[in-house]
């Protein structure tokens, strides 16, 4: 990558800086041909002028002027243009540079992204390797182990699929098809979606989103809101109480979802909206199953909405995080 990039940034400075010379050994040339043509014509005489031995010697001295100055003018178009090639080169060095580091920035989040996705990938298909070869080196595996074995196996396997789902929804730059959606559908459908997971943790979720009217593509913001759930589930001790709500503020609407979790550290605030980072669990009793990914995605969709996504926490209160969106008109 780095070789790479100092290899574009040398090749793009010499374009610059081909340019800027052919600027400027252009202008030298015609400043060049335009006072030489000058200083050749001679002195102008006025009418009825007539030579005389004095001019003469007026004429030859003008001629030695002449080429002195030419002389001198040529020595100052040729430092000037080497004063370019130098100064030049600088500046085409630098701006090769800024250039061309936006995109590097952009590979190398690429390349980040490729190698992170790879390493998740790797984990549950190890455990699926490992399990298969276990069981098949056992010749008198009963039926039972291998039905608990197969079992395993499909939880991996639906493990990774709700990775590759997540990796393709981020890598995916299809413009949303938007329409006009009532925020409560969007709410009652991720609800329902979650709703095994909060029961099983006896979580209480209290929507009370209502129907506003808003422009939106209604299987993401279903995703979006999804997500805020089930992290909110994911993160909060059993027997608490998580809140869906929503309300207007100016022409945006703002979905909230709060619960009475763990809550986050504020050093951690700034970077869970990135991929693939999860703030340590040490604290917490057990280990939380996830990617990284999800407030990712939540963000992306706010953003494609032309919204944002906030959260706002405190350690060992809860968090709540804030979708925001325009409103309908
Ligand atoms: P995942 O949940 O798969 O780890 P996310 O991108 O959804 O990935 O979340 C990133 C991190 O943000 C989580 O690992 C967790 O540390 C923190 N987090 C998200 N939501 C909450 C929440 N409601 N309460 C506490 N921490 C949260």
């Amino acid at each position: 990558m780095h070789r790479l990039f100092t290899s574009a940034t040398v090749r793009l400075t010499a374009w610059y800086l081909l340019i800027i010379m052919l600027i400027s050994l252009t202008f030298s040339v015609i400043l060049f041909e335009i006072s030489t043509t000058a200083l050749e014509q001679g002195p102008q005489h006025g009418p009825g002028w007539a030579m005389h031995v004095d001019d003469e010697l007026l004429e030859d001295l003008w001629r030695q002027r002449s080429r002195d100055a030419e002389q001198t003018l040529f020595g100052l178009l040729v430092a000037l243009n080497l004063a370019t090639l130098a100064l030049g080169g600088g500046a085409s060095y630098l701006l090769a540079r800024r250039t061309l580091r936006p995109i590097a920035e952009a590979m190398e989040s690429q390349g980040r992204f490729i190698s992170d996705a790879s390493h998740e990938l790797r984990t549950p298909l190890s455990v699926i390797q490992t399990e298969n070869e276990v069981v098949l080196r056992d010749d008198r595996a009963s039926k039972t182990q291998l039905r608990h074995s197969l079992a395993s196996n499909l939880q991996e396997v639906s493990r990774l699929r709700q990775l590759t789902d997540r990796l393709l929804s981020l890598s995916s730059n299809r413009p949303l098809a938007m329409e006009t959606v009532t925020l409560d559908q969007p709410a009652v459908d991720a609800l329902n979606r979650v709703l095994p997971l909060a029961q099983a943790k006896h979580i209480t979720i209290d929507n009370t989103v209502p129907p506003l009217a808003v422009i939106a593509n209604q299987d993401s913001l279903t995703d979006a809101l999804a997500i805020l759930l089930d992290n909110a589930i994911k993160y909060s001790p059993e027997r608490t109480s998580i809140r869906l709500g929503a309300s207007t503020q100016g022409r945006r609407v703002l979905i909230s979802v709060a619960d009475q979790g763990a809550g986050i550290r504020q050093r951690d605030i700034p970077h869970i909206f990135d991929r693939f980072y999860r703030a340590d669990q040490s604290r917490s009793k057990q280990q939380v199953e996830g990617y990284g990914l999800g407030l990712a995605i939540a963000r992306r969709i706010a953003q494609q909405h032309g919204g944002d996504i906030s959260v706002e926490s405190t350690l060992g209160t809860g968090s709540t995080f804030t979708f925001s969106l325009p409103l309908k008109g």
